[in-house]
């Protein structure tokens, strides 16, 4: 068994990957694949359907919001949302928590003035700013709730009564959340909801139609909306997978279920990197992911040759970011805490066998 803590695309449940296959050769019994059913076809009408009433019922998503399917990953959401929201010569805000959030700020800068309200930068973004004042006169806010790269975590929405927007990629359907906080949340589906090709997105309906600017219609939420995420050939295959994977997440329970699991996963993992005398942890204790868990050696020489014992012990994917070097392991909904436990036993072999 491989244990795959690759930081994305990522580990998706074996049954998924079943029942994924089997759709490929047969959907649901209509003798056609799911690859090649008409996306206008009854059949796949309810696959989105189910695929949306699926996110709202495990995100207790309110009425006044949208549920989309899009695609361009969360990068292009990066370009869309001032492209929707910022009327000419507005302003909106962006926390600065990494690549990721700063690539979200350098686009919108496309479309307005843009203040980074507080940045880590600076200690290549090991913590999370706090303390920051957001101007009351920005169109919105944006912040990245989690920085897969560098394994920092936001789990409280920041303090603020202006319109706040959300990259939650890396730990969305992870953690219990209160959407109602929110104005606009999206997240690239591939590190916690499904396959690659996907986007998620939940926005309030009326924060939309009010900056007064043209928008190319594949690019305009409204549109979107109206079409029920099918104003163009959506990804097929990509919306049904991330159905296998929601039922997947709500018959073990829902996200209270899988936030207690990856709460243990993480504090098993962390705890081994403190104990452990030749690993540690790069992100501030306080700001810790649950989703990404970054560690490095006190003895960087010996960091391939740890990664050369953790294939051999068919560990996956644990080669840090190069912006960040070590180890990061992605601990998304579907690696169970085997896979942590055989990444900590390879971690205490290399202590003994370096002792
Ligand atoms: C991976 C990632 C992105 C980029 O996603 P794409 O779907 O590849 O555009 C953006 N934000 C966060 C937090 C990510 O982890």
């Amino acid at each position: 068994m491989k244990h795959n803590f690759g930081a994305g695309p990522c580990i998706l449940p074996q049954e998924v990957f079943q029942e994924a296959a089997k759709a490929v050769l047969d959907f649901n019994n209509t003798g056609l694949s799911i690859l090649e059913i008409s996306h206008r076809s009854k059949e796949f009408e309810e696959v989105v359907a189910e695929t949306e009433s699926l996110v709202r019922e495990l995100l207790n998503v309110p009425e006044n919001y949208s549920v989309l399917f899009l695609q361009g990953g969360a990068s292009q959401q990066f370009a869309m949302i001032p492209m929707n929201l910022l009327p000419e010569g507005g302003k909106a805000a962006y926390l600065d928590t990494g690549v990721w959030a700063s690539k979200a700020a350098k686009e919108a800068k496309n479309f307005g003035q843009i203040d980074i309200v507080a940045s880590s930068k600076e200690s290549n973004y090991t913590y999370v700013p706090k303390g920051f004042d957001i101007p009351l006169d920005a169109t919105y806010f944006h912040y990245t709730s989690n920085n897969t790269i560098y394994g920092t975590e936001i789990f409280e929405k920041p303090q603020t009564t202006v319109p706040t927007i959300v990259d939650m990629s890396s730990d969305i359907l992870s953690r219990e959340i209160n959407v109602a906080e929110f104005d606009l949340i999206y997240a690239g589906a591939q590190k916690n909801m499904g396959p690659a090709g996907v986007t998620l997105v939940i926005v309030k309906n009326d924060l939309l139609g009010k900056s007064g600017r043209s928008i190319p219609t594949i690019f305009n939420y409204q549109e979107h909306i109206k079409a029920g995420s099918m104003y163009n050939t959506p990804p097929v295959y990509s919306i049904f997978v991330s159905m296998l994977n929601l039922r997947w997440l709500k018959a073990k329970g829902g996200i209270k279920a899988i936030e207690q699991e990856n709460i243990i996963k993480a504090r098993t993992l962390y705890d081994e990197i403190e104990r452990n005398t030749f690993f540690k942890g790069t992100a501030a204790v306080e700001d810790r992911s649950r989703m990404n868990i970054t560690f490095v050696m006190d003895t960087p020489e010996l960091e391939a040759e740890f990664l050369t014992l953790a294939k051999e012990r068919n560990l996956i994917g644990i080669k840090g970011h190069r912006s960040v070097g070590g180890f990061r392991a992605s601990v998304y909904n579907a690696l169970g805490i085997t896979s942590i436990n055989a990444l900590v036993d390879a971690m205490r072999e290399f202590e003994e066998s370096h002792k």
